[in-house]
């Protein structure tokens, strides 16, 4: 046999034939070969704490949940049009995981197909196609979901592609949006207020609304109190459906609070979820009321292959019970706490820390030049990050200035894991940026 290439060489090979906009982390990425908990190891065997991965919630390579999928794989895998058990009790699990009411489950493959079929449930129900979405948001790669998809940091040209069913309000960042140190969420609220009139004057009628209920794309960061409850009220007063993105924050990962709409006291029309539910198995899943579920049946019947596939079915149902037996919503919460106040104690000591986001296992730390101008640490972001991958840290940014770091690990992350990071971004700080 010819001898296995080495990582420059798979390097240039992936650059060859993998399309160029699906982009790497890092210039001069480590070769990652296996994952273990919350790290992961390169062919040289060195080992890296992984505190960006939002998808592997229970850690990488459990061995309950490789038994599992190796024996249903070899038992049946197959479409929901036939009757199986894990389909069937798939479905009641995620029913039962939502509020009263949203009793209805399609099962999909990731956030993006989420995020469409909630789309085209909002159009299908309201008879109307106007959606209202957030700045600074992301809610996937199809045709859709990209379309109320306003992130520039994503996609540069965004704010100016936009189709003209998509209306974005500003982004109700309490740390730096416009309103800062005002009530902010009557202005904020106001803001959406405004464009909701204009939806009324323009007489199209209003399909939805979508957001992530805590602002996950832009660092963790959670909405004005009370915003939620207005906005919700004023989208539904005018027969539009309220979309809660939960793909990135919601499902244990904050800790305090299995759904992220539970910390705004509110209770969507319809949740979307994937990432973590499948642990890196492609699984997603739109909950909502039958009778918006039904509207669909205007269009035909619903399909996807591999959508509720007994593979996937079986996966998403492990998750759920390694979930619950090694108690990870509690260790979100309780390390999550540790983490953050180790991180706020940085930020007494270095002025580039501007603030820590988040709760739980979902936190943001943005870096600013200034306390009083909050210019954003840019440059020196990327720098920190490149450093921290030096010793031993994953740590990617994210935010439309790309000045908060994603801090979004395994749920299993240990304390001394936790310590380990807190310690390493210390040490960076130190030395000056
Ligand atoms: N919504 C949010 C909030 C996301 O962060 C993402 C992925 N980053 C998606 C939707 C899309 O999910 P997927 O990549 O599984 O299509």
């Amino acid at each position: 046999d010819a001898p296995a290439p080495h990582s420059a060489e798979l390097l240039a090979m992936r650059q060859r034939s993998f399309a160029r906009p699906q982009k790497n982390y890092y210039s001069n990425p480590p070769q990652i070969e296996r994952g273990w908990k919350e790290h992961m190891f390169d062919v040289c065997g060195r080992a890296y704490l992984d505190m960006v991965n939002n998808v592997t919630i229970l850690g990488h390579g459990h061995p309950r949940l490789a038994r599992a999928v190796g024996r249903q794989w070899s038992l049946l895998n197959t479409n929901s049009r036939f009757h199986y058990a894990a389909v069937a009790e798939f479905s009641n699990r995620l029913a039962e995981l939502a509020p009263e009411g949203l009793d209805t489950v399609f099962l999909v493959n990731s956030g993006s197909e989420a995020n469409d079929l909630a789309l085209r449930l909002a159009w299908a129900y309201a008879g109307a196609r106007n959606i209202v979405s957030l700045l600074e948001a992301y809610h996937g790669w199809t045709v859709a979901s990209d379309a109320v998809s306003t992130s520039i940091a994503d996609n540069p040209r965004a704010l100016e592609t936009r189709p003209d069913w998509v209306h974005p309000v500003t982004a109700p960042n309490t740390y730096r949006g416009p309103f800062r140190g005002k009530d902010s969420t009557a202005d904020y609220v106001g803001a959406v207020a405004k464009t909701l009139q204009h939806i009324d004057d323009s007489g199209t009628g209003l399909a939805g609304f979508i957001c992530e209920t805590v602002y996950g794309n832009a660092g963790g960061i959670p909405l004005p109190p009370g915003y939620l409850q207005q906005v919700y009220g004023m989208v539904r007063e005018r027969g539009g459906v309220c979309i809660a993105d939960e793909v990135q924050v919601g499902y244990g990962r904050l800790g305090h609070y299995f759904w992220g709409f539970e910390e705004q006291g509110v209770v969507p029309d319809i949740i979307t979820v994937a990432k973590g539910m499948g642990n890196g198995q492609p699984l997603g899943t739109v909950i909502t009321r039958r009778e918006v579920a039904d509207a669909l049946e205007q269009e035909g019947y619903f399909f996807s292959s591999a959508g509720g596939s007994p593979v996937s079915c079986v996966v998403g149902m492990t998750v759920l019970d390694i979930m619950r037996d090694e108690r990870l919503q509690e260790n979100a919460r309780e390390t999550g706490d540790h983490l953050k106040a180790r991180l706020e104690a940085l930020g007494q000591r270095f002025p580039l820390v501007g603030t820590v986001h988040g709760m739980g296992l979902y936190l943001g730390l943005e870096f600013v030049r200034d306390r009083e101008t909050l210019e954003p640490a840019t440059e020196e972001t990327a720098g920190i990050c490149d450093r921290l991958l030096d010793l031993g840290v994953i740590m990617q940014p994210t935010g439309d200035h790309l000045n908060v770091l994603k801090i979004k690990p395994p749920l299993c992350l240990s304390r001394e894991s936790a310590d380990f990071f807190a310690d390493m971004l210390e040490k960076v700080l130190s030395e000056g940026w």
